[in-house]
């Protein structure tokens, strides 16, 4: 075992938050019950906010390890439920906010926080899914759970569809047979989103204007990572009983909205989140993922890029220039 290693570590600097890599060794983690050899983490909008400087309002304690995904291999156990060996991942419990997260190549965490690598699945395409992937899951079973999947029937809407959570989502609701609508700020990206299944496109400005509390009744239900005047719109154009699952802030965090839509259309707003999701729910997404992510679209979605590009990657994605999917890789 290496006697130090890199990690990417959020400091206070003079009162800023400020990112370095630093050598850490195992003396320095936090004393959790399970060490795991880290092989990949992912990047995730929430990572860009964290590692943005004074931007930063993700990691409420410093120094922090960034990085909310892990995927490795379990090195040592104190628990009876884990033993060396194992594969395991990990998404969201705080990590990069609370609790030192995955952008090392080793780490300490609690037994309960850790799901088992699917068999489906290697560690990097575990991390071609991490949060955003697994949080377009949760969001597709909220969809399923109202009751918006049962007929298939309509349009189905996903907001930011070349983003991580966006392009996942596209992938399993075409994978359930649904028409999907990608709304997309960049045409460049729809040959891209129709390799994953979408069959029609909305310009992102289409939905960012200001609109009625009612508009036509469009879409069967809808995936959102945007909100703000976007959902705002969204909600208002879902059809009579619909329902819209909402998970992101890509756009803004308000939502200049009425109750229009929900009291006189029974629209649904259905929000969505993966950090404290209890374990039930994540089983059920990840065997969700299992089941419907096709390896080849999976493939088409992600790209691999090495830990030390994450203060580039970290802009790039908060400037909403990341297609889809990108894995970290902790060794380089
Ligand atoms: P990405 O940056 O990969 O995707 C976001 C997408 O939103 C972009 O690709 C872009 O899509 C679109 N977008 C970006 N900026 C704007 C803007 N100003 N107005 C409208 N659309 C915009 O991020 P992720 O997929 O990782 O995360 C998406 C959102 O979901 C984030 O807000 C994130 O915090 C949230 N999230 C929440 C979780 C939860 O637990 N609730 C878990 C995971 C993510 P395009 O280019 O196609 O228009």
């Amino acid at each position: 075992m290496a006697e130090t290693f890199t990690a990417v570590v959020i400091e206070d600097v003079d009162g800023r938050a400020r990112t370095a890599f630093r050598q850490l060794a195992l003396a320095d983690l936090p004393d959790l019950d399970v060490l795991v050899e880290v092989a990949y983490s992912t990047l995730n909008y929430k990572d860009g906010l964290a590692l943005s400087g004074n931007r930063n309002k993700v990691a409420r304690k410093l120094p922090m390890v960034a990085g909310i995904d892990l995927a490795g291999t379990i090195v040592e156990s104190r628990s009876p439920d884990w033993k060396a060996g194992q594969p395991v991942i990990v998404n969201g419990w705080g990590l990069s906010e609370t609790q030192w997260g995955g952008y090392t190549r080793y780490q300490r965490v609690k037994a309960e926080w850790l799901v088992a690598l699917p068999a489906a699945f290697s560690l990097a395409q575990a991390m071609a899914i991490g949060t955003a992937g697994y949080t377009a899951a949760l969001c597709v079973d909220a969809l399923e759970r109202w009751g918006s999947l049962a007929s298939g029937a309509g349009e189905f809407l996903v907001t930011g569809a070349a983003g991580g959570v966006g392009s996942v989502a596209t992938a399993l609701l075409a994978a359930r047979g649904c028409h999907v609508v990608a709304s997309t700020g960049r045409p460049d990206t729809h040959d891209y989103l129709r390799q994953l299944g979408a069959r029609d496109f909305v310009t992102r400005e289409q939905l960012a204007a200001k609109g009625g509390p009612l508009q036509k009744e469009r879409w069967t239900a809808a995936i959102d990572s945007v909100g703000s005047t976007t959902l705002a719109n969204v909600l208002a154009q879902t059809v009579y009983g619909g329902a819209v699952a909402a998970c992101g802030l890509a756009g803004g965090m308000d939502l200049p909205a009425t109750v229009l839509p929900h009291i006189l259309r029974s629209v649904a707003l259905l929000g969505v989140d993966s950090v404290m999701a209890p374990a039930a729910a994540r089983a059920r997404a990840w065997s969700r993922l299992a089941r419907d992510l096709d390896p080849a679209r999976l493939a088409a979605l992600t790209t691999v890029e090495p830990m030390s590009r994450l203060p580039q990657l970290a802009e790039e994605i908060l400037a909403g220039r990341i297609r889809g999917r990108v894995v970290i890789d902790v060794q380089r």
